[in-house]
């Protein structure tokens, strides 16, 4: 089919001059040239993209070029950018006064909305980040357990909270150890790191730790390592296991939280936990995040309790403006787009790479997804369960796979080890934007020599 020439620029006219002397002079002020790590390109090589605006599901960059978002600022932009029923509420919100540190009704209304949609959620506490969410509910879960240890698994992220960003060096269960300089021993001692998706490790560590763990953490479908959805049972058999020794199970949604259903994760799996945490979507693109849970256990945090947790922003006016729309537009119509568009682009991916011949396996979780390259010997039907199986795929053919979509207008995210997030705003010009781009990229993959 000839198709007009669409309107972002083709791989050989895009120029990206503005972008690359903007992260030149950024590198001089910031370090790395950005204020988080992954943005910088460093997986994939290149210029990161320096962004002028966005409008529904396409960014533009400072040299005009224009792309279908498919990162969505890692995840909140379930609307698409600037949606105009958000920016209004941003816009009013901001005219009354940006900061009172005082309780608003708007903020009251934000907790009930979430916990109106996560039944096991009885009361919630607004924060600034999920790493701050993740942090202070690992905090009151040792408080209100009085035990030390916390489990988590390897490959799941839950932010740069110290004690949370130890990893597992192999397989078994491992003492975590500081994977971060500046990470102290004492730190990430307590931090128990087992693989993903392993029931029976997890209860190895509670038959030897049991009264020491106070809560295991985890992501409610991992999306931080790529897609690597629980195994069926996996999330219960947690909260039969942390019933049984006494411990709480905390539920890291900060992704997954009303992307991948109204009620997030636990709207597909019914899993309650103790402590659920948000962030992404629940703020609607500005800084905001929370934590909640049973009121018994929430009842611990000051002022009521004396697990001290607090924020001089916590609960923003500007930010629950813009999360409280989002969550109000954000019915069963808009979860039914999502979960469309996502299958059409997952369809759209392995269509070409099929046509390429390049061994692959598109894993998701709702619709959360990421595509992995696999060996010749490998069986595509066959889930990677943990992060020892993502890290073994061929990861190298990434990088020109990324490279030929952002040529042809697409914009992926900027890591294999990375969940694609899709939008209600990408239509059919989108659409026909990625399908041009993909042969490219395919036949890029499949060219890909591992010293590349
Ligand atoms: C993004 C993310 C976090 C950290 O949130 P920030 O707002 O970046 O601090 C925590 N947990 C999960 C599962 C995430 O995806």
């Amino acid at each position: 089919m000839v198709r007009p020439p669409a309107d972002n620029a083709a791989a050989r006219d895009q120029v990206t001059t503005a972008s690359a002397e903007l992260f030149r002079r950024a590198a001089a002020s910031i370090p790395g040239g950005v204020n988080s790590p992954v943005r910088a390109f460093s997986a994939v090589g290149g210029t990161p993209r320096f962004i002028a605006e966005a409008s529904g599901c396409r960014l533009t960059d400072v040299d005009g070029n224009r792309y279908v978002d498919l990162v969505c600022s890692w995840g909140p932009m379930i609307l698409g950018h600037a949606h105009p029923q958000v920016v209004d509420a941003v816009r009013a919100a901001a005219a009354s006064g940006l900061s009172f540190g005082a309780p608003t009704e708007a903020e009251v209304a934000l907790a009930e909305a979430i916990v109106d949609r996560v039944e096991p959620v009885e009361q919630v506490r607004l924060v600034n980040s999920g790493t701050e969410a993740t942090m202070s509910a690992v905090r009151l879960a040792r408080g209100f357990t009085g035990r030390a240890k916390i489990i988590k698994f390897a490959g799941c992220y839950h932010g740069h909270v110290d004690a949370l960003l130890a990893q597992a060096g192999s397989g078994v269960a491992t003492l975590g150890l500081p994977t971060s300089p500046g990470v102290t021993g004492a730190a990430a001692h307590d931090t128990l790191v087992l693989p993903y998706n392993d029931l029976a490790a997890v209860e190895g560590a509670f038959e030897r730790y049991g009264d020491e763990i106070a809560a295991v953490i985890t992501e409610a479908a991992a999306g931080n390592m790529g897609t690597v959805a629980p195994l069926p049972g996996f999330n219960a058999g947690l909260r039969d296991l942390c019933d049984r020794h006494g411990a709480l199970l905390i539920l890291d949604e900060v992704m997954t939280g009303f992307r991948v259903s109204a009620a997030g994760h636990y709207g597909l799996e019914r899993v309650p936990a103790d402590l659920f945490t948000f962030g992404k979507v629940m703020s609607g693109g500005l800084p905001a995040a929370a934590f909640g849970g049973r009121a018994e256990v929430m009842d611990r945090l000051a002022p009521n309790g004396p697990v001290y947790q607090a924020g001089t922003l916590s609960g923003n006016p500007v930010a629950v403006a813009a999360g409280l729309t989002t969550l109000a537009l954000a019915g069963p119509d808009v979860y039914a787009a999502l979960d469309a568009n996502s299958e059409r682009l997952q369809q759209l991916i392995t269509q070409a790479l099929s046509a390429a011949g390049v061994a692959h396996r598109i894993q998701s979780a709702g619709n959360l997804f990421s595509v992995f390259f696999l060996g010749p010997d490998d069986d595509p039907d066959r889930p990677l369960l943990d992060y020892a199986a993502v890290q073994g795929t061929q990861t190298w053919r990434f990088a020109p796979f990324f490279h030929a979509l952002l040529a042809g207008g697409v914009y992926a995210p900027p890591s294999a080890f990375e969940s694609w997030f899709v939008s209600t705003a990408l239509d059919d010009d989108a659409f026909a934007v990625i399908a041009d781009a993909l042969p490219a990229a395919a036949a890029a993959a499949a060219g890909a020599r591992e010293d590349h």
